[in-house]
């Protein structure tokens, strides 16, 4: 009997000794209705959030107390399109053949720590080398600093398409990379590679629908699957419980996309209004990623940086997102915030938020698009807002991003899964 009382008083005291954090907030962006809160107090237990209490309160003399009675506070951001492990450079051709993965990995925490640090708590990782789902993994066990990744591993392409890994290499390099490298060219190869990627541990499909700016090879537009190989893709990865995602430029392909059961449409530059109505019909997002087309445009015409094959894509494409952008907003797309940073300097994330706007978007609903409705996608319903109960990835600017969309390129305080990165 006396062992069983010792046993309840240490449970009693470990719990009430449990050490809860105290942020004291002068303003909350309440990203669901759209409201300021003022002087509220986020009680923060473990990786949750426990309560919201009215005005600045304090707990026990254990309990940390932060104040952020200048700030404002907002959900983590979340970001659906990025690449995790690489970063546009004069050298980024030649990297595929010096780079071991040992050096993409080193390079990839350094990425994931500022895109954490800019307040973009959750990231979808879009495609790299497969160092990507490595870099979750240590992510998840806190070995390494980073968002929460949610990751591809490698894209699915056809032979020659974006994405295919040996694009623009001599005939001796270039080899024939099948459903395990990524390469599918009929449904049974696109079910085939959807499987291999969940046997590697990824979480999301990613495909490229069209060409790509990016890759050494001639189109950035056409049509590069079969509406066959996509459903056969989609039906599969929805068996695996797989978000999918379809980089798409040219129209044609982005509308075998959405028939052919996609989820998210990444880019969408050359949308026309016919599949803009396409994309409300299937309930399709738009991930606009308006930061890539800046950066494209902005290295294309920086001499010599970009191939002359891949500056030529850049320059017609690029600039087209901001519009298409504003059509598809006005027209009722759902839209899903995106950047595809590693195109663009990680850590610009924000940036996207600014361009969003600038074309139309009301900040409010671009903060939405980077929280409620990403989470939403990603199947996580603790993530993307301040409610008790939610996980307690929070961050904070110095001003009213309502008021001024620009604070948030400066983010102050960042809290992930309550601890603490940034102060
Ligand atoms: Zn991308």
């Amino acid at each position: 009997m006396k062992n069983y009382l010792f046993l309840l008083m240490l449970l009693v005291f470990s719990v009430t000794t449990a050490q809860d954090t105290y942020l004291q907030c002068g303003k909350i962006v309440d990203v669901e209705s759209g409201k300021i809160l003022s002087e509220k107090t986020i009680v923060i237990s473990e990786n949750k959030i426990k309560e919201i209490k009215n005005g600045f309160v304090t707990g026990s003399d254990t309990d940390e107390v932060i104040d952020l009675k200048s700030k404002t506070i907002l959900p983590g951001f979340i970001d659906m399109h990025v690449h995790i492990e690489s970063e546009s450079s004069p050298s980024r051709y030649l990297e595929a053949f010096t780079m071991n993965e040992a050096d993409v990995a080193f390079q990839s925490t350094v990425y994931a720590k500022k895109t954490l640090m800019a307040g973009f708590t959750t990231v979808r990782d879009l495609g790299g080398s497969g160092v990507n789902i490595a870099l979750k993994k240590a992510i998840n066990k806190g070995t390494v600093v980073g968002p929460r990744i949610f990751t591809a591993g490698k894209s699915l392409a056809t032979t020659g398409g974006h994405a295919d890994p040996t694009n623009g290499r001599s005939n001796e390099l270039m080899g024939d990379p099948g459903p395990k490298e990524g390469v599918v060219n009929s449904p049974e190869d696109g079910r085939k590679a959807v499987r291999q990627r969940y046997k590697e541990g990824a979480d999301v499909i990613k495909i490229t629908a069209t060409g790509g700016v990016l890759s050494v090879a001639k189109s950035g537009q056409n049509p590069q699957f079969t509406i066959e190989e996509i459903k056969a893709i989609t039906e599969t990865a929805n068996d695996y419980g797989m978000l999918t995602a379809a980089h798409a430029h040219g129209d044609e392909g982005m509308q075998r996309a959405i028939l052919g059961g996609i989820k998210t449409i990444e880019h969408g530059t050359l949308m026309s209004e016919e599949t803009m109505d396409l994309m409300v019909k299937h309930n399709t997002y738009m991930v606009p990623t308006i930061s890539a087309g800046q950066e494209a445009a902005r290295l294309a015409k920086i001499p010599n940086y970009l191939p002359p094959v891949v500056a030529k894509k850049a320059l017609e494409i690029g600039p087209k997102l901001n519009e298409t952008f504003a059509k598809a907003y006005k027209k009722g797309v759902s839209i899903a915030f995106g950047t595809d940073s590693g195109v663009s300097p990680h850590g610009d994330n924000a940036k996207e938020f600014i361009y969003m706007n600038k074309a139309g978007m009301p900040i409010i609903e671009a903060l939405r698009s980077a929280t409620i409705t990403n989470a939403m996608l990603l199947g996580e319903k603790e993530l993307g807002q301040i409610k008790e109960g939610f996980i307690a990835d929070i961050v904070a600017v110095n001003e009213n991003p309502l008021e001024n969309v620009e604070t948030l390129i400066d983010v102050v305080f960042v809290m992930k899964e309550g601890v603490i990165y940034k102060q």
